[in-house]
């Protein structure tokens, strides 16, 4: 059986930098899938708040390069570490630039909360630095597994710029869509900058109304597309709403796409494991959870009531996730016995909506706005419900999270959320949580007020949480599909 070689892109990567979900995938899948025989390394940009004494960082010897920028020659180097996996290593590569990458954020300038404005040209480099890079590395992959827009231009450089030479002449690519909504739209006059040729600037090709559109070029040029949830696969390909003017393009790539659900890695999210949280427990000690959730409800200066159900949101704040139907809804859930917790980082005017709420109802709501992932960890351990009103869903990890930790998931029926949580069943208490159709203010008032209804009858709650808990997301199912995928995509066994 042939040996895989695999090179993981992203920009984000648990534990060295993360916004989202993003980086708990490439953090954990690769470790999975080199359990599972392949050569996986991982790449990513080496920025500047990544502690490398913390993570071993170190140069990798001789490996400068360049990269042609428009008229500028822009040099680069290659980092390394590795990710610990029971005694086996998965190499980490860095591509380092002061001047793209020595920054406070990975997107966002921390200070203004706005993107940064050369984030094409950030994006350009790393893209193009990986191919160079190759070159000094010494391995070659088969196959580069892009992730997102920051990495879409990948397939379009091995198609088209780089087509003629014979080094990267075998390599296939697949990528995979995490977040449809965020595709990296930019003035076509970087095309000059990106080197890449104005033959493709066309309706099959990167053009999108105008602008150069890094999504469609990873959707267009890759040899297969794969999304985070078979939901979420579907639903890119029916609408606007969901496909966000890719749709098209995404149905005449239909058949080599597909849709593999995220894994959750139970090493650092579980109960029983989680070093982050006061008490550990499982569904056998589950009455030790209340110890997490006094800590919980303390640590944000909420009076502590065990009977009063807590419910927990941990989020980037942005329109996705469905603030502006919590908004909507905030008077009538505030007349529910119950409390609120919210973590979040991200648009000002979801803060601002937290604050409020925090203002209005003093003993209810609990708020931190930042990132913090010790807190991350206390809501999920802590909580008894856990929120997900998300406008769409790519999949979605903080229910699968929830589940394990007992933490009853009410979600929007869409995308990954549909696929990982069961709809509680009165009847034959079957089901892991609550699920809402509609996207509106009164369908999520509905299930909470089903899921507290059901909160009060503890034997049933009992019984819901230790379904959830029974649930098994480990990443191993999903890195089984990703290997047979390589495999299919590399036409060999
Ligand atoms: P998305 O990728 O759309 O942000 P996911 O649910 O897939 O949503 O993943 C979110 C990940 O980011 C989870 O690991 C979650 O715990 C984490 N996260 C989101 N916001 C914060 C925050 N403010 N502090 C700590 N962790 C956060």
């Amino acid at each position: 059986m042939k040996k895989l070689n695999i090179l993981y892109a992203s920009s984000e990567v648990e534990p060295f930098a993360k916004t989202g979900g993003l980086a708990d995938v490439a953090g954990s899948l690769p470790r999975e899938i080199k359990k599972l025989g392949a050569d996986i390394r991982i790449i990513l940009p080496h920025y500047g708040f990544i502690d490398e004494q913390t993570h071993k960082i170190t140069e990798v010897p001789s490996s400068e390069f360049e990269v042609t920028l428009g008229e500028q020659i822009v040099k680069g180097s290659l980092k390394q570490a590795s990710l610990d996996l029971n005694g086996k290593q998965v190499p980490v590569y860095f591509i380092h630039n002061d001047n793209f990458y020595n920054r406070g954020g990975i997107y966002v300038n921390p200070i203004t909360n706005s993107d940064y404005p050369d984030n094409a040209e950030r994006f350009i480099f790393f893209s193009r630095a990986i191919l160079q890079v190759l070159k000094k590395l010494g391995w070659k992959p088969d196959i580069i597994h892009c992730n997102d827009w920051q990495t879409g231009l990948i397939p379009l450089y091995l198609k088209h710029t780089y087509k003629d030479d014979e080094f990267y002449k075998d390599i296939e690519t697949i990528f995979t869509i995490h977040n449809l909504a965020y595709q990296g739209l930019f003035d076509k006059d970087l095309m000059s900058i990106a080197g890449i040729s104005w033959d493709v600037f066309t309706i099959d090709g990167i053009e999108f109304y105008d602008r150069m559109n890094f999504m469609k070029a990873g959707i267009v040029y890759s040899d297969y597309v794969t999304t985070v949830s078979p939901k979420y696969a579907e639903e890119i390909c029916s609408s606007v709403e969901y496909g966000y003017g890719l749709e098209g393009v995404l149905v005449y790539r239909k058949s080599k796409l597909i849709g593999i659900l995220n894994g959750a890695d139970y090493g650092i999210w579980s109960p029983l494991k989680d070093e982050l949280i006061p008490q550990k427990y499982s569904a056998r000690n589950i009455a030790k959870k209340v110890i997490n959730k006094k800590a919980l409800v303390e640590k944000f200066n909420l009076p502590f009531n065990e009977n009063i159900p807590v419910i927990g949101m941990i989020s980037r704040l942005a329109d996705q996730k469905g603030f502006d139907l919590i908004e909507a809804a905030a008077d009538e859930l505030m007349k529910f016995d119950m409390q609120m917790i919210f973590l979040g980082a991200g648009d000002y005017k979801y803060q601002n909506l937290l604050e409020r709420m925090r203002k209005n109802y003093p003993p209810k709501v609990g708020v931190h706005i930042g990132f913090s992932n010790e807190l991350a960890h206390l809501i999920e351990a802590g909580s008894d419900i856990f929120l997900m009103p998300s406008k769409y869903e790519p999949c979605g990890l903080n229910q699968i999270y929830s589940l394990k930790y007992g933490t009853v998931p009410i979600v929007r029926a869409i995308g990954g959320l549909e696929d990982s949580v069961e709809h509680y069943n009165t009847e034959t208490k079957s089901g892991t949580g609550f699920k809402f159709f509609d996207y509106d203010h009164s369908s999520l008032t509905d299930a909470v007020r089903f899921a507290l209804e059901v909160y009060r009858d503890k034997p049933a709650w009992i019984q819901l949480m230790k379904n959830g808990m029974k649930q098994d997301f480990s990443w191993k199912a999903s890195a089984k599909k990703y290997i047979a995928l390589y495999r299919k995509v590399l036409r060999v066994n």
